[in-house]
């Protein structure tokens, strides 16, 4: 008999970043999802190791989604010998497109200004990757349609289903020689006001499955009334709002919430300025993936509109020196990096002011350390006073809650021989498990970092 394929799990395990898989039958090494570490140094100093396989080894990629935890360490294992295709929905392709430059240019400008100002322990800072890597790593995607069976590799098919989420999400459907494996990818929300609901979950042998908000239930209440209230407070104070989102996917939904807040006359009519080029430029692809979101055209047209576009970074640096209140978003999400932690570094000692955190806030980050309550975080090697409320409003996470999640998993009869609990912190991944042994008698585990199963 030959040799059952093997899972080897090499990222996402005890965290909710770095996503990589890699199943291994007969000749082919096929790797799903390739993202970037993000949050404790130890997790991020992995993305600086070399690679668990080598890139030259592996014989077929395919990505889930395009957020960077999924996608950005891609530019590395391309420039580091991987030489075949990466499948991947056009959303997906189009949002990397933007994305991984945008990422790699990132490293370079933070090195840069590191070295500049030397604050950094490593003489020279280096980036990770750069802008040229990763338009290397962009020329390499392949679009594949969703719901529509294609060869991934040897004997391997693999079909994209929709999940939700942000533009392009989608689970994985593996069908090998002698059975089948299904990754969840990011799992979306049934009632999201921006993104459609995901597809129920397809039968197969094996699952893979997130568990980001394993451990926790959303607020009920309306994201819209939510976050009226934290501008009108703030507001009232005299003070701005400044959110660090994803430039893809949350960014968005706060876009289109705020137009319809000030419509209604919820909230004041106060200048909304949008500080992220990536998150320009993702807005206007919602143009063309109206498949996968609840926008109509028009509505579109008013997202876009909702907001004051900053490109330059000299119009960017003069939005901290106005005393005027506004609403800010500016990338990163978890304020890791980008024009957000220059704004923060401005804004976050005005007690006048509300950070206001939209997504799940990985351990480690700078986000993770203002939502816990820190009343100082380091910035380019100095603090800085957290004066500012902080507010995160888990309800307009992209995510679906533990709940929806056990949901998800009970809209198909069929049960899966045994289930994959990752992409979570360790409390999270581990109370979903529970669930899903009791509420759903299922077999699951959560693997650890680099852990190889057989798939008998
Ligand atoms: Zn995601």
């Amino acid at each position: 008999m030959s040799k059952p394929p093997t899972l080897s799990f090499f990222g996402a395990t005890g965290t909710v970043t770095g996503s990589r898989y890699l199943l291994s039958h007969r000749r082919a090494r096929a790797m799903i999802d390739c993202g970037l570490f993000q949050g404790f140094k130890q997790l991020r100093l992995r993305n600086w190791s070399p690679p668990p396989i080598a890139p030259a080894a592996i014989t077929s990629m395919a990505l889930t989604h395009a957020h960077i935890d999924h996608s950005g360490y891609l530019p590395i294992i391309v420039r580091d010998g991987y030489r075949g295709r990466v499948l991947c929905t056009g959303g997906t392709a189009e949002l990397c497109a933007l994305l991984l430059p945008d990422s790699g240019r990132l490293q370079e400008l933070d090195a840069e200004y590191a070295n500049r100002k030397g604050f950094s322990k490593h003489r020279p800072a280096l980036p990770l990757y750069g802008e040229a890597d990763a338009m290397e790593a962009v020329a390499r995607l392949k679009e594949v349609a969703f719901d529509t069976p294609r060869e991934l590799d040897d004997d391997m098919e693999i079909r994209f289903i929709r999940a939700g989420h942000i533009l392009g999400a989608s689970s994985i459907h593996l069908r090998y020689r002698g059975g089948s494996i299904l990754f969840s990818g990011d799992v979306g929300r049934p009632d999201d006001p921006l993104m459609r609901a995901p597809e129920p979950r397809q039968a197969s042998d094996y699952l893979v499955v997130e568990s980001t908000y394993g451990d926790r239930k959303h607020d009920r209440t309306p994201p819209e009334e939510a976050l009226a209230d934290v501008i009108n407070r703030t507001h009232e104070r005299g003070g701005s709002v400044i959110i660090p989102a994803f430039a893809v996917g949350r960014t968005q939904l706060i876009l289109l919430l705020v137009d319809r807040l000030k419509a209604a006359r919820k909230i004041p009519d106060l200048p909304v300025f949008l500080d992220s080029p990536m998150a320009i430029a993702a807005t206007s692809t919602f143009y063309r993936h109206r498949d996968t979101h609840r926008l109509s055209e028009k509505e579109c047209e008013r997202m876009c509109n909702a907001s004051r576009y900053i490109r330059d970074a000299e119009d960017s640096k003069a939005l901290d020196t106005g005393d005027k209140p506004m609403i800010l978003i500016s990338a990163s999400g978890m304020a890791t990096g980008g024009r957000i932690v220059h704004h923060l570094k401005a804004l976050a000692p005005d007690p006048r002011n509300t950070i206001l955190f939209t997504g799940f806030q990985a351990g480690g980050t700078r986000g993770a350390a203002m939502v816990g309550g820190a009343k100082q975080i380091k910035i380019h090697g100095q603090y800085v006073a957290v004066n500012a409320e902080v507010a995160a409003l888990e309800m307009l996470s992209a995510h679906a809650d533990a709940d929806e999640l056990i949901a998800w998993l009970r809209t198909c009869d069929d049960k899966p021989r045994h289930t994959f609990v990752t992409h979570g912190e360790p409390a999270a991944s581990d109370a979903l498990r529970r669930r899903i042994q009791e509420e759903l008698g299922w077999a699951v585990s959560v693997p650890d970092y680099r852990d190889e199963v057989a798939l008998l």
